[in-house]
């Protein structure tokens, strides 16, 4: 997702589409080009995507780190961006792809089924609010493009069943804002304070064990009812993690835990 910062957010970037905007696009596995977009990308995941996909392949956000993603700092930002690696294969293909197409299509990424729509969201700095925006970008090669299927933008959320996605990544996307400032004092995202956040956000099993098994329920009043879903569910986990990055970080207030008074 880009974070997109105008001075008028009522103005929109170049090539974004207009909130009423309706594009052609229909992809099926008889297109000649079937397949070809998941080769060599650079596919961006975002925390509630890791969730996802480590529970589809029953392994541990530290296992999933690990063999699958490359974490990258871009110069516009700073906290790391996080990527799907690709196999070590002729043509790069993205390591669930199968003969047959996606193997793990029920919980693939947002930007897959997005595809070939981006989505960006604008913030407008003079008023703090944001909102999202859409550009049909696809690639030449893809013929799913010249078919007369009709959507809109929304259709096309739903059809892909992308709500729940857009939703988490939208807040994500409000704390990924912040690192567009340097909060690290020198020490670079790859300090200690930069490590943790990166585990609030992605690594979410090594996180709770962080919750439960050091003194951070000491240190953060958080409601029993909260503390408990949180010993096994990933998402409630995920919102607690953003919460407390933005917290420990940026020292921004949140509903979802508190610091205990000294
Ligand atoms: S390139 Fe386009 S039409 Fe071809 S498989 Fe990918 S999305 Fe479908
Ligand atoms: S996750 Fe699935 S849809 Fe996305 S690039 Fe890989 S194979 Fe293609």
């Amino acid at each position: 997702m880009k974070c997109i910062e105008l001075d008028d957010s009522r103005k929109l970037p170049e090539g974004a589409m207009p909130d009423d905007a309706v594009f052609a696009f229909d992809c099926n596995p008889g297109v000649s080009c079937f397949n070809r977009c998941c080769h060599n990308l650079n596919l961006f995941l975002y925390p509630y995507d890791v969730i996802r996909l480590k529970h589809r392949l029953g392994i541990s956000s530290d296992i999933f780190l690990e063999r699958h993603v490359d974490v990258v700092l871009r110069d516009s930002c700073y906290f790391p961006e996080v990527l799907l690696s690709m196999a070590e294969l002729p043509d790069k293909p993205c390591p669930f792809l199968s003969p047959s197409g996606c193997s793990v299509y029920e919980d693939r990424p947002e930007a897959c089924r997005m595809f070939p729509v981006e989505q960006g969201v604008i913030y407008d700095a003079a008023s703090g609010r944001s909102r999202k925006i859409h550009f049909f970008k696809p690639p030449e090669f893809c013929q799913g493009a010249r078919e007369q299927r009709q959507w809109s933008v929304d259709a096309w959320i739903q059809d892909q069943g992308a709500a729940v996605y857009n939703r988490k990544t939208q807040r994500w996307s409000e704390v990924k804002y912040l690192f567009q400032s340097d909060p690290w004092a020198g020490e670079g995202p790859n300090g200690q304070r930069g490590k943790m956040a990166f585990m609030a956000a992605y690594n979410l099993d090594q996180f709770r064990d962080f919750v439960f098994g050091s003194s951070f329920l000491k240190r953060y009043k958080m409601a029993s009812a909260l503390r408990e879903k949180i010993r096994k569910d990933d998402v409630e986990l995920l919102k607690v993690g953003l919460a407390w990055i933005e917290l420990f970080i940026w020292g921004k207030p949140s509903p979802l835990l508190r610091p205990f008074k000294k």
